[in-house]
């Protein structure tokens, strides 16, 4: 992307950020505009002023508007600089990928196997999981490979562009509020009671499974001694005024149901944990830990490549899955092969595989920006959300990130970050930690996915051997390691582990075919 912005200058103390400045900030960025740009405009202003009429949102968008380009996005920049130029190199992945090219970039002369027992389709958290727990649960016969086919490279999709926190998931009063939402078009035969009550046991079941997902993360990392930078000091979420209602409502029902991992903290201890300037309660979800994804996903496949288990093929793009008989014929870029097990761990990326996803697995472009300064203040190892955008401090650098625009099926995995996005968030990192300087050096975009429910997906999608985990609406840690462990348990047939992913909850004919899914009883729990 063009770079539009003050670049490398001297720039202004704030207080004198003349009317030359801001009109040159002002041009430079609307001239900058693309495509996304719009969109994640049209996201804001549904999202940001619920519950008024289309023009009281407009109108209120456009004072906004006017507001970021005079007076915030000049004041913010006035203390940044932009390197020439900005790498779309996510920070994560700066440093290198041990798994670059693999196996091609050391031989050359590989070739596919003809077959194997499960293929899995792409390498960032959840196939990482698929791989690491196949490689320490499959026999050791040598029958039963997995093969791994990813079309960039490991940990190449969100899993290397993301905020780097291992989140205990959505809290319960979210879910509930997003699945009863969708309920009202898919259970119209259950009243507004029980579709409140199903609604909340969606909820308990997500969080429930995501807490075990959480400590099972922790214990591998202890256990296996992953080099991933893991801490666990929790992720705190500022809340406005006009959030407070809610969030006291999210941890009263977080109460009530026991998922007490998300609760509220004062003013004066969010910025004991955080450093940042609030001036009302904040959201807080005690047990989320902070990582380095990349590490992570690096760490799973060098633990599951170890064994003779599990092969991984990067760059080889899976074209189509047909279904022969008994088995699978997968078509690749690179060839076929032929399997007993597909498990797809594609996520924002599966309706181009899979067209029957369309519009129930949606693509969804958030970004993030990396570069060195920034407030000193800013406390490491732990999540920090602004009400519209999230902080974090590694070591010398600051990363920083927001949006969640929708994006056509097509674009998932494309790096079009926004430089407005971008000089946005710079400018609420400022109004929680005052003035500092920044120099962007790495900016890009990932694509998350979300169902119509906001809920996950993990289980047979064709009635058969195809699995599938996705839809885990920008909270992939909370879902793709226990995931992936019940999916390989479920193929091997293990059973002396609890199963946390309930076909009435999380199968994939939850959003195929509503009508003949196998909904949760009403009376039980
Ligand atoms: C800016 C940003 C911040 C985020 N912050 C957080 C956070 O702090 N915590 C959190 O939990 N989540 C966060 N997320 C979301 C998180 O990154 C994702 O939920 C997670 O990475 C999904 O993991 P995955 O392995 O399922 O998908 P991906 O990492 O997207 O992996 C899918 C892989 O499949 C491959 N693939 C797709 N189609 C094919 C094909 N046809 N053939 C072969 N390979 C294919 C892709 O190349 C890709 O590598 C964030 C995301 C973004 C973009």
């Amino acid at each position: 992307m063009e770079t539009h912005s003050p670049e490398n200058e001297t720039s202004p103390p704030t207080s004198s950020v003349t009317w030359w400045f801001r009109l040159r900030t002002i041009c430079q960025l609307l001239a900058g505009m693309r495509r996304h740009d719009f969109r994640a405009a049209r996201t804001w202003i549904n999202t940001m002023y619920p519950g008024t009429s289309r023009f009281a949102r407009y109108t209120k968008f456009l004072i906004w508007s006017w507001h970021q380009l005079w007076r915030q996005i000049p004041e913010t920049l006035a203390n940044a600089t932009f390197a020439k130029p900005v790498s779309r190199t996510p920070y994560w992945l700066a440093d290198g990928n041990p798994w670059e090219n693999h196996p091609w970039k050391d031989h050359p002369d590989a070739a596919l196997p003809a077959r194997a027992h499960v293929v899995v389709i792409g390498a960032g958290f959840t196939g990482g999981s698929l791989a690491y727990h196949w490689g320490k649960h499959a026999p050791g016969d040598g029958n039963q490979s997995m093969v791994v086919l990813e079309m960039g490279d490991v940990s190449s999709g969100s899993s290397g562009r993301n905020e780097g926190l291992v989140v205990m998931g959505r809290y319960c009063h979210m879910v509930a509020g997003t699945v009863r939402k969708h309920l009202d078009a898919v259970r119209a035969d259950l009243n507004a009671g029980q579709r409140d009550q199903l609604a909340r046991k969606f909820a308990v079941a997500y969080c429930r499974a995501a807490y075990r997902n959480g400590d099972l993360v922790e214990r591998t990392i202890r256990d296996e001694g992953f080099d991933c930078d893991y801490a666990r000091q929790g992720w705190v979420q500022a809340r406005d005024a006009d959030q407070q209602q809610s969030l006291a409502e999210s941890v009263g029902l977080a109460k009530e149901t026991g998922m007490t991992d998300w609760t509220s903290i004062t003013p004066e201890e969010v910025r004991e944990r955080t450093g940042m300037q609030v001036t009302h309660n904040a959201g807080f979800s005690i047990a989320a830990a902070s990582f380095h994804p990349a590490k992570w996903v690096f760490s799973l496949f060098r633990s599951a490549l170890s064994t003779d288990r599990v092969q991984l093929y990067s760059r080889t793009r899976v074209i189509r899955v047909e279904r022969v008989q008994n088995s699978y014929r997968v078509q690749t870029s690179r060839g076929f092969i032929e399997c007993d097990f597909v498990v797809n761990a594609t996520e924002a990326y599966t309706p181009l595989l899979h067209p029957q996803f369309h519009d129930r697995i949606r693509p969804t472009q958030t970004q993030a920006a990396s570069g060195t300064g920034g407030p000193a203040e800013i406390k490491p190892h732990v999540g920090i959300s602004g009400a519209r955008a999230f902080f974090a401090r590694h070591g010398e650098a600051i990363l920083v990130g927001s949006d969640a625009t929708r994006v056509p099926d097509p674009e998932a995995g494309i790096i079009q970050p926004s430089r407005f996005i971008t000089a946005f968030v710079l400018g609420e990192l400022r109004n929680y930690y005052g003035p500092s300087a920044v120099q962007v050096t790495h900016e890009w975009s990932g694509t998350v996915s979300y169902t119509p429910d906001e809920y996950p997906i993990v289980g047979l999608m064709d009635g058969h051997r195809q699995y599938i985990i996705a839809g885990m609406a920008g909270s992939g840690t909370a879902v793709s390691f226990n995931g992936g462990r019940c999916i390989v348990n479920r193929i091997l047939g293990k059973t002396d582990e609890p199963d946390d992913y309930p076909v009435e909850y999380f199968a994939p004919s939850r959003l195929l075919d509503p009508q003949h899914h196998r909904w949760p009883d009403q009376k039980s729990e």
